[in-house]
């Protein structure tokens, strides 16, 4: 499930100049996946734009048009902006521990999508993911962890759940990726109607924490 599928999901990822107001000055979805493609190459290869963060030397106090809203773990080895090679104003972050769908996220990637523009809409997991691995454990004794805790490794469940005996860690981190990707499309109206009419594009891949790259996933 791990296999790359960059180029089919390029390919699945529409093609719009965007018809929505906000969208008027956005890329399109393809190209904003470009973007992030290019910019995890310069990361893996170290390659980095030398960027100069501080808030003097760039503008975004001036506004914010992010490119593409990220949902991502919380992991502190799982840095969007690093993975990406991204300056602040390119990138809306959300995180949590599973990179899992719940409300107040959910409503940030809308806000993301409507209110900003984001044209792609990326569910990041990670190898190694502790909240997966969590829930492998839950599934595997039975037992739940206490309260809060088991409020991502709920939302986890129904991804790994139903996958056959024997698969792997990555198998389950990928398909939760996908499963979170899914939940956004199927729980938000407005960003459903976004990704009908083309505007907007939801992926998922897998950030190898070995290799530094980004494997798309087919969602
Ligand atoms: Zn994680």
């Amino acid at each position: 499930m791990l296999a790359s599928a960059s180029a089919a999901v390029l390919a699945a990822v529409p093609v719009s100049a965007g018809s929505s107001a906000t969208a008027a000055t956005s890329v399109s979805p393809a190209t904003a996946l470009r973007r992030l493609e290019r910019g995890n190459t310069r990361s893996v290869n170290g390659n980095f734009k030398g960027k100069n963060y501080s808030p003097l030397a760039s503008t975004p106090a001036k506004g914010q048009q992010p490119f593409a809203a990220i949902l991502t773990c919380g992991d502190s080895r799982t840095d969007p902006d690093f993975i990406f090679d991204m300056a602040p104003g390119n990138l809306f972050v959300v995180r949590n521990a599973g990179n899992v769908v719940e409300s107040v996220g959910l409503g940030s990637l809308e806000f993301a999508a409507d209110a900003l523009g984001v044209s792609v809409i990326a569910v990041l997991g990670h190898t190694e993911c502790g909240a997966v691995i969590a829930t492998e454990g839950s599934l595997t004794t039975g037992d739940m962890p206490g309260p809060h805790l088991d409020s991502f490794v709920e939302r986890i469940i129904p991804a790994v759940e139903e996958l056959p005996t024997g698969h792997s860690m990555n198998d389950a981190i990928a398909a939760n990726a996908v499963y979170q990707a899914r939940q956004i499309q199927a729980r938000s109206s407005t960003i459903a109607d976004m990704t009908a009419s083309g505007d907007l594009a939801i992926v998922s891949g897998v950030y190898g924490l070995a290799s530094g790259r980004v494997t798309w996933l087919q969602t």
